[in-house]
Order: C-alpha cells, then structure tokens, then sequence
C-alpha cells in the first residue's frame, strides 16, 4: 500500500474557493477518517485525491510521486461511494471483476482474485446473484468487493454506509474494520457520523469551511479539541 502527501492544497470553482491550505501526510496502511458539516469540501477532496477534480494550487503526492496531472486510472487508487452504483444487469462476480476484464487481466487471475476477495467479504455463496436479489449491505460488500479485486494503492470512502439502517451501519462498520486489519490497506473514509470516526480511525482529521480544523487520534480530538467546532462534532466538553 502507499504513503499519501498533501501539501498546500486549494480548489476553487470560478471565484469559490472550497479548498484552502490542505496539508496531510498519510502513512502507509493508515485509516483516516474525515469528518466535518455538509459543504465543507469532503467529497472534493477525496475526487482531488482520486483524480476526478483537478487541484487548483499545491500537490498530492502517493509514494513519493507527484500524480497531479495523472488521470484516476494511473493513480492506482479505487473509490467506494454511498450509492451502490452496482451494474443491474450483471451478477455478483461480473459486478467484482468488471474492472479487471477492462484492463484485460487474464481469466484464471480474474477468478482468483474474486474468489479471494469474495471470501473476505462473505459473498462467496452470493456470485450468481444479480444486485437486485441483495440486502442493502450485502450490496454494499460487493462495491467494496469491487474495488478490493484491483488491489489500489489506497481506498477512498466518500460515506459508503450513509444510506444503511442503524444495525447493519453498526455490522458494516465492524466489516470494514476487520477488513482493514486484514488487508492493511491505506484508506481515508468520509463519514459525518461521530461513532464511525471514533471507531475507524487511527487519525481523525477535522474540516470546517474549506480548512482543516485539527489532526489527531480521536482520543487527541476529544482529550484537546482545538476548537468549539471540533469540541462540537466530537461530543466532548472542549
Ligand atoms: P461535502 O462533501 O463536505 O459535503 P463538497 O466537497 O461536496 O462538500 O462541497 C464543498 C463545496 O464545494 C460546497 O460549497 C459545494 O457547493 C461546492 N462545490 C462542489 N462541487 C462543485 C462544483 N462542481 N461547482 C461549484 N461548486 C461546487
Ligand atoms: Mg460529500
């Protein structure tokens, strides 16, 4: 997996600056969790990351290389959003290994890595099913399946459990939490929701209008919030 550097980031929109003075450094196999209100430039930042936004100022560098002007499909690096974004027509296996037909991967290798990845997310008796004849977290594994079979550099998780009820959120999380440790992949998770952050993050990192407020473990965050806001999302007395 790899190592991610964010140095003086900025993205604007015309005259809107949504963006400004991101720096991060992300170490191999880190879970970081973003956090912070609706519009504050989460999900911009990720697509900055993956390479679907262009950066307007500064550098994102994975291993050392800087990948601004890179394409997404040259930076390595597999996306998992809220919305499951499964093809209909296709069944469980097709859904996973879509990515590799397309870059023309052979089929024994295919198979392998499906079967592989199927196994770590439960879904091995599932392969034949279309999406339809899924729960909502089952579907949900198999977008994660899917980005699993490439083997990126790194994951990006722009709020992939926002549209679960209460219980399977809370099994979700427990999932990706094991499947973390399993693969030791490098991953930034966006979540607005508190107890996702405290419980999946190795570092927190703290967003409000376009800014980072704070970065720190979540016992940091809530031990020392460095502002109200923070103080606030973290639910500790400041
Ligand atoms: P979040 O994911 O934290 O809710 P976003 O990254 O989606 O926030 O958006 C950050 C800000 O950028 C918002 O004010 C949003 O309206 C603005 N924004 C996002 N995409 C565009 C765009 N394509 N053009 C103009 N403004 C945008
Ligand atoms: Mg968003």
């Amino acid at each position: 997996m790899a190592t991610m550097e964010i140095r003086s980031a900025r993205k604007t929109y015309g005259t809107l600056c949504v963006l400004e003075d991101i720096n991060l450094s992300i170490g191999d196999g880190e879970f970081i969790v973003l956090v912070g209100p609706s519009g504050c430039g989460k999900s911009t930042l990720l697509r900055m990351i993956a390479g679907l936004e262009e950066i307007s100022a500064g550098e994102i560098r994975i291993e050392d290389r800087v990948v601004n002007d890179l394409p997404p499909k040259a930076r390595d690096i597999a996306m998992v959003f809220q919305s499951y974004a499964l093809y209909p027509h296709m069944n469980v296996a097709d859904n996973m290994s879509y990515s590799l037909r397309l870059r023309k991967a052979d089929k024994p290798t295919i198979a392998d890595k499906v079967r592989d990845a199927s196994a770590k997310l439960g879904l091995g008796a599932l392969l034949e099913r279309k999406p339809k004849a899924l729960s909502g977290g089952q579907r949900q594994r198999v977008a994660m399946g899917r980005a699993i079979v490439r083997q990126p550099k790194a994951f990006l998780f722009d709020e992939p459990l926002s549209n679960l009820d209460a219980r399977l959120r809370e099994q979700m999380r427990a999932e990706i939490r094991k499947l973390h440790r399993a693969l030791g992949a490098t991953s930034i998770y966006v979540t607005h929701d508190q107890v996702e952050a405290m419980t999946l993050a190795d570092r927190i990192v703290a967003m409000h209008g376009g800014h980072i407020q704070q970065v720190g473990t979540p016992l940091e965050l809530y031990d020392r919030p460095a502002n109200l806001f923070v103080a606030g999302f973290i639910g500790s007395p400041g």
